[in-house]
């Protein structure tokens, strides 16, 4: 069976909302395999967010990162990596689905980073990767 890694960003912990988010990822059928408050330093952040460097919105996201706590999960279950995304919905929370994390929770703060409340990995490949970030 599949792993991926989820984070409820702190944006979403500091809204309270870690607990309807779980509660999706349970009903939806996949296990909590291991799950832990965080508050990641700037380096395990660079690591985790590697591919985004340089990018306009890359400073600010670190520093929304930096803001509070997340909470960090190791999640399972068949087509888990699909299945959580399609759960969190599209990055932008004013055109995420209804009926998505995102779309339903998440808020436009005209900010210069979305901060869309949850992170799921897109691949085995980066499922793999960030897990070892953040459960090493
Ligand atoms: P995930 O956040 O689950 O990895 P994603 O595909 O929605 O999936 P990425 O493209 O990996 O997001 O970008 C990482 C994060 O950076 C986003 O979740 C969002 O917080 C922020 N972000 C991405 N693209 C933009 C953008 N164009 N403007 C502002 N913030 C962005």
């Amino acid at each position: 069976t599949e792993e991926t890694l989820v984070l409820v960003k702190p944006d979403g912990v500091a809204r309270g909302l870690t607990g309807v988010i779980l509660a999706r990822i349970e009903a939806k059928g996949y296990a909590l395999v291991d799950i832990r408050l965080v508050e990641p330093d700037r380096e395990t952040l660079a690591q985790h967010y590697a591919e985004h460097e340089g990018k306009p919105f890359y400073e600010p996201l670190l520093e929304f990162m930096l803001s509070g706590p997340s909470v960090a999960i190791r999640l399972a279950g068949n087509r888990v990596i699909e299945g959580f995304r399609s759960l969190a919905g599209t990055t932008d929370p004013t055109t995420a689905a209804p009926g998505t994390i995102r779309g339903d929770f998440g808020r436009d703060w005209g900010l210069k980073v979305q901060q869309n409340l949850v992170h799921g990995s897109d691949s085995v490949e980066s499922a793999e990767r960030e897990l070892a970030i953040w459960f090493a």
